[in-house]
């Protein structure tokens, strides 16, 4: 069914990292960051847009470093997805707080707190105008949240992946915030993205990805309005794609 929006895409899927829920601390969720995150989402649902969230865990855990510490490494990686699960929470509850309906689905079943991810219900879900988490990555270790966002995107057959990085515009060749002088790219393809290895996803991601001829926007989540204007597809940040 054709989404009637305002915007250039009908259906994304927003990939936070989980430090985009840090605000400014060192660890875990800020509420008030993450009000301010859903008061950004709520502006893109009000273009008509349907919208999908992956966020990562990475504010709480990360399993390949967790697994360096003497974790058992796909006990970390498990440990990953349910911090997933606890900012998938987080993020729903100062939605809807912002007015906005949402359902949690979650790769891994966790009924008490979370429906289980069914790609037809979370369609129909998407339909009737609620905002979809997906939580618990891709259910499988040794995978990453934004392999778990290019695949849901393929899955639900999304017009894009909106990837939002905290403090950083888009994609560089060097890291901006250590680099002097490093340069952002205003388009690449996902090759380029692949052969430079630039860091910014994960190659995997980046591959289905392209596979599936997904656009990919990498923008600053900390500005206002930027996810916004991304959606409208105003040229902000980085647009990965294959030209
Ligand atoms: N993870 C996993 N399978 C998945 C997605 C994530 O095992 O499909 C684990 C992995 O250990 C990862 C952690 O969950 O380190 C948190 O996800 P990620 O590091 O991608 O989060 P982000 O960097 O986006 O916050």
């Amino acid at each position: 069914m054709a989404v009637q929006t305002k915007a250039k895409y009908g259906r994304v899927v927003l990939k936070l990292s989980g430090e985009a829920l840090l605000g400014d601390q060192k660890f875990g969720i800020s509420p008030e960051y993450t009000r301010y995150l859903a008061e950004e989402i709520r502006k893109v649902r009000d273009l008509g847009v349907q919208v999908a969230v992956v966020i990562g865990g990475g504010n709480i855990i990360r399993g390949a470093t967790i697994a360096e510490h003497g974790i058992e490494e796909a006990t970390g990686h498990y440990m990953g997805m349910l911090a997933m699960v606890i900012n998938a929470l987080a993020l729903q509850s100062q939605l809807e707080s912002v007015g906005v309906p949402v359902r949690v689905q979650s790769a891994i079943t966790i009924a008490e707190v979370a429906e289980p991810y069914i790609r037809r219900r979370a369609i129909h879900q998407l339909e009737k105008g609620s905002v979809v988490i997906f939580a618990a990555g891709t259910g499988n270790p040794f995978f990453t949240s934004d392999t778990a966002a290019a695949l849901r995107a393929a899955e639900i057959n999304a017009d894009a992946i909106l990837m939002g990085k905290n403090r950083v515009d888009g994609v560089y060749d060097a890291d901006p915030q250590v680099v002097r002088g490093a340069k952002k790219y205003d388009e690449l393809t996902y090759r380029d993205l692949l052969e430079k290895r630039l860091g910014v996803m994960d190659a995997t991601a980046a591959a289905l990805a392209e596979e599936r001829g997904i656009p990919i926007i990498v923008f600053d989540i900390s500005q206002p309005d930027a996810m916004v204007r991304a959606a409208k597809g105003e040229h902000i940040g980085t647009l990965v794609h294959s030209k």
